[in-house]
């Protein structure tokens, strides 16, 4: 087993992870076409194949689309009591649970994301499964006050057939984040996960057919480069929900405009953090750089930027930096370690511009802006970027205004609370923020004028299946996790009963001629 030669890692009895080759997961089953392509997925740290993927075309994408119909018209999964249906997410999160560390490593191994970050955020997951079971248990229907002798009473039923598109930075999390509520609400999904990180998500398709999911409820595609456009612009979608770039996000609601089916999209984001003077600088530091630099920064809410109160900048960036420097880098694997690589050198090359066009740009390198030296031989081949910090930037600087997605932060100053308010809008993007101030009123007053879908106040980054989850402008379009979420992948049906006996006809002049 490939875990077994990592100096880290200790292989699990029992594991079945890292086949060397994984098809899609249809209909229950893995799906492998005779002479299909298929592409390799690479450990981002050491830069080594660690299995092949069928490269699913537009064929198998249309037969995963085509079982995920017949699925959801046989009734199987979504005309079955919610009772039952509940039972099977239970019974997949039980089943997820007992797995985490299993989970937990090869997401850290295809992402390179830090071990321990990968184990307390797939601890969490199995809660996904069990908040919108719950739901579906609690959750009635309205009735609305129609007028006249009438009940009108409005259900929710599933939409139908959904494709779920999904990236790497979070694999497992932000598939369940749509998985959750999509399968609850009684739909049936294909899944495309990230060519660069499908393991965990073709397992769990794998793990959720095992609890009893029938057949064709959850299919899994994996592909690069023409899978997701494939899985977009099927024409028997109901829904698509994206999480990725914007850019992409543009292309998949105009597939599914000509299709008119439902749209979700989380999209890009560059969030940020405002710190005023009379925050706990001592916890806003700690909480700054936890927003900005976990998951390398590879995080669609990372604080990106770092807008500090003019009379306290100079220091307060100053402390930020000192954290930013001691970020422990190294080996994914490695229970100490704090930061991993990026994902590839796609991203890798981006981030090494964004730095260079930074400084071109005026602003002043304050820590990073380069490859770390010194990493182990197993290793220095890897993905690795110094987290960076830029300061003294301006609202005008291309890296204060796009997406980098990787470990590059922009600082500067405001002068007061209106100030503050006006450089953290001056965004395409309106995903996410937080405000750091001990002023209750300030805080309070702040959020209520950001344009953004999520604030933190005091903290950053936190997540929960209730918290509505999404953003505004050009991050996205619909919201994950909560009510919100059930609603997005429900539609209503309103039945309207009439109770009034008084005899009804409205053609009752008979066949009279007027006029
Ligand atoms: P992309 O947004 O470019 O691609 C993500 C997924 O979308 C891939 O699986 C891809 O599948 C699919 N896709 C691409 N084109 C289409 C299409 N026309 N219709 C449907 N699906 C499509 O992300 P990348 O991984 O290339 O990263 C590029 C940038 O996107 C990052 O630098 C970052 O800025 C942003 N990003 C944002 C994320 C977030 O959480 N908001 C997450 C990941 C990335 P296929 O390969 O088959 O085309």
């Amino acid at each position: 087993m490939l875990a077994a030669s990592r100096q880290f890692l200790k292989p699990r009895s029992g594991s079945r992870f890292f086949q060397s080759h994984y098809g899609a997961w249809i209909d229950g089953k893995e799906f492998n076409p005779p002479n299909a392509a298929t592409y390799d997925v690479e450990d981002p740290a050491r830069r080594t194949k660690l299995c092949t993927v069928l490269d699913a075309d537009a064929a198998v994408v249309d037969k995963a689309v085509k079982s995920s119909r017949a699925a959801f018209e046989s009734g199987s999964w979504s005309r079955m009591d919610v009772r039952d249906r509940a039972e099977i997410l239970n019974e997949g999160a039980r089943a997820l649970r007992k797995r985490v560390p299993e989970f937990a490593e090869v997401e850290s191994i295809q992402t390179g994301r830090a071990i321990r970050e990968m184990n307390a955020q797939l601890g969490r997951l199995p809660e996904w499964l069990e908040y919108f079971a719950a739901m579906i248990r609690t959750h009635e229907g309205t009735c609305p006050p129609f007028k006249g002798n009438y009940v009108n009473y409005v259900k929710r039923v599933p939409l139908g057939v959904a494709g779920l598109i999904t990236p790497w930075n979070h694999p497992m999390l932000i598939a369940i984040k749509k998985i959750a509520p999509a399968l609850a609400a009684g739909n049936s999904i294909i899944v495309k996960p990230s060519e660069f990180a499908p393991i965990t998500v073709l397992e769990f398709a794998k793990l959720m057919t095992e609890v009893g999911l029938p057949n064709g409820v959850f299919n899994c595609v994996a592909g690069q480069g023409g899978c997701g456009a494939a899985l977009s612009g099927h024409s028997d979608l109901d829904m698509v929900d994206l999480t990725g770039g914007t850019p992409t996000g543009r292309k998949v609601h105009a597939a599914a405009g000509e299709n008119l089916c439902t749209v979700l999209s989380e999209l890009g984001g560059k969030a940020p953090m405002v710190v005023f003077n009379d925050a706990d600088i001592d916890q806003a530091i700690n909480g700054t750089v936890f927003g900005s630099f976990i998951a390398t920064g590879q995080t669609c809410i990372a604080g990106t930027r770092l807008l500090v109160q003019e009379d306290i900048y100079d220091e307060f960036v100053a402390r930020y930096v000192e954290k930013v420097k001691k970020i422990g880098i190294g080996d994914p694997q490695n229970p100490n370690t704090q930061m991993g690589p990026v994902i590839n050198q796609g991203q890798l090359d981006k981030v090494r511009e964004f730095c260079s066009l930074g400084v071109q740009e005026g602003g002043k390198l304050l820590c990073g802006g380069k490859q770390p030296d010194g990493l182990g031989a197993e290793i220095s081949n890897g993905y690795y970027w110094e987290p960076t910090v830029i300061g003294d930037c301006t609202p005008d600087m291309r890296v204060v205004r796009e997406e980098v997605f990787g470990p590059v932060i922009v600082a500067y100053s405001f002068k007061d609370e209106a100030d503050a308010i006006a450089k953290a809008n001056d965004s395409d993007f309106g995903l996410a923020a937080s405000v750091w101030s001990k002023d209750i009123k300030r805080a309070h007053r702040v959020a209520d004028r950001l344009d953004v879908g999520i604030v933190w106040l005091n903290d950053h980054h936190r997540n929960d299946p209730s918290s509505p989850w999404g953003g505004m402008k050009d991050s996205g379009v619909g919201r994950e996790n909560g009510i919100e979420a059930l609603h997005e992948y429900t539609q209503t049906r309103s039945v309207v009963v009439g109770f009034d006996d008084t005899p009804f006809d409205w053609f009752i002049e008979g066949d009279a001629r007027y006029g």
